[in-house]
């Protein structure tokens, strides 16, 4: 099956479009700065083509149909005419507790989702908006939604519920929910191409360390912890984001400097980790560049990021009782060997053992770094959301022929 993958920002649109039966990715690309003056549309193709046109899109269904017009263009050649794909998949952040699995967009779905805005308020209104453009620029097609919950969804309660009064899980289901999904259910399933075995005799830590970053315990084949919580906030220190602190500080720095709950939103999402800390960037190449130049906060940035890492794992392979494999993914973690070698220094007394030759190695594809004799084995897997995206929307329209 031919299948576009959405994935609908604010002011952007990122799509895929993928050939379930190769696993070929036909086209890939992306709409930015919808709404703004001279957005920009690309497009690039598996057969090396590649397009970028600036024009005035103003809404996201200007965004899908320009897509459309340039996945038919004459000289991309991708498909001949919208027939051609089969369904589409649209990344959905938040699934509440309701949606446990992707499952096919009906009306009932989409209040559903509209339910959950409260939820992400940033994320789900620009996902229903996009799925709305999408029904209505195709829409003799399935649309099925992808949930970056869903995964965490198998989290037992002892996981999920936060130690505040029980009265607000019941009232507001305020819990832990758990992102990026799709990721560490991708990577793990990639683990089928290192082990005989069946993956559910696996305990496994992934480590999905972007912009955003998480960490996610997998038992019995399934989520039985992240590091992320009622919001993407709570856990790793990331790009921008503190990850875990003490709340009380919060409502310490509100009345310190008079903040509004809007600008300590702010603090805590946009102007700490990384960023927050160093004073220089939020990117991991910056920071590792910088502390060749002898940077002290860079270095500090860096090896507080590390070890909130580090902990995590030791409190994973607690919660797990072992750990066979160790995943890392994502922007930072398939590209900074500096990280990876942070991360897992000092854990070879639980097994973990970097081999540090094939940690230095540049590579994109996925592949083992740990030695031989280490008890953990440690990959680099890259991650694939889309694929996940793409996988489920076929299987859903499948079984809806049926
Ligand atoms: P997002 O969460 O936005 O999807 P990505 O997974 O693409 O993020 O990760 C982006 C981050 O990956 C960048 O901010 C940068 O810190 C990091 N990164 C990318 N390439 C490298 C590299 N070669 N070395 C170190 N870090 C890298």
């Amino acid at each position: 099956m031919k299948i576009l993958t959405l994935n609908c920002g604010s002011s952007s649109v990122k799509y895929q479009l993928i050939d379930t039966s190769t696993g070929e990715k036909l086209a890939k690309g992306s709409v930015e700065r919808i709404g703004m003056a001279q957005s920009i549309l690309s497009i690039s193709t598996s057969q090396g083509k590649s397009k970028k046109i600036t024009k005035e899109i103003l809404d996201h269904t200007m965004a899908i149909d320009g897509i459309l017009h340039l996945m038919v263009d004459k000289e991309l050649k991708v498909i001949s005419s919208y027939d051609a794909i089969d369904a589409v998949g649209h990344r959905v952040v938040h699934g509440g507790e309701e949606f446990k699995a992707s499952c096919l967009i009906t009306n009932e779905v989409k209040e559903k989702i509209k339910e959950n805005f409260k939820l992400a308020p940033l994320h789900n209104p620009p996902n229903l908006r996009g799925i709305e453009a999408a029904q209505r620029v195709l829409s003799d097609k399935p649309h099925v939604a992808v949930f970056d919950t869903a995964f965490h969804s198998t989290m037992p309660e002892h996981s999920y519920i936060y130690p505040i009064p029980y009265i607000f899980y019941k009232k507001y289901k305020i819990r832990r929910y758990g992102f990026h999904g799709s990721s560490h259910r991708y990577v793990f399933s990639r683990l089928k191409n290192f082990y005989d075995r069946d993956l559910k005799e696996l305990k496994v830590i992934t480590a999905h360390i972007g912009n955003g970053a998480s960490m996610c315990a997998i038992k019995d084949g399934v989520s039985v912890d992240t590091s992320m919580g009622f919001t993407p906030l709570e856990g790793l220190v990331m790009g921008t984001r503190s990850g875990d602190i003490d709340p009380a500080l919060i409502l310490y720095i509100m009345e310190l400097q008079e903040l509004s709950k809007q600008e300590a939103d702010s603090l805590l999402n946009k102007h700490s980790g990384l960023i927050g800390i160093s004073g220089i960037s939020s990117d991991v190449r910056d920071l590792e560049e910088e502390i060749q130049n002898n940077s002290y906060r860079a270095k500090l940035a860096l090896d507080i990021y590390c070890y909130r890492i580090k902990k995590y794992i030791g409190a994973y392979a607690a919660a797990l009782g072992g750990v066979d494999a160790l995943v890392f993914t994502a922007g930072v973690g398939e590209n900074s060997s500096y990280v990876r070698q942070k991360v897992c220094e000092g854990l070879e007394f639980m097994g973990i053992e970097l081999d540090h030759e094939k940690n230095n190695e540049k590579s994109k594809k996925e592949r083992k770094i740990s030695t031989d004799k280490s008890k953990v084995d440690i990959f680099v897997i890259p991650t694939d959301e889309e694929y996940i995206i793409a996988i489920d929307t076929e299987k859903i329209v499948k079984e809806k022929k049926e």
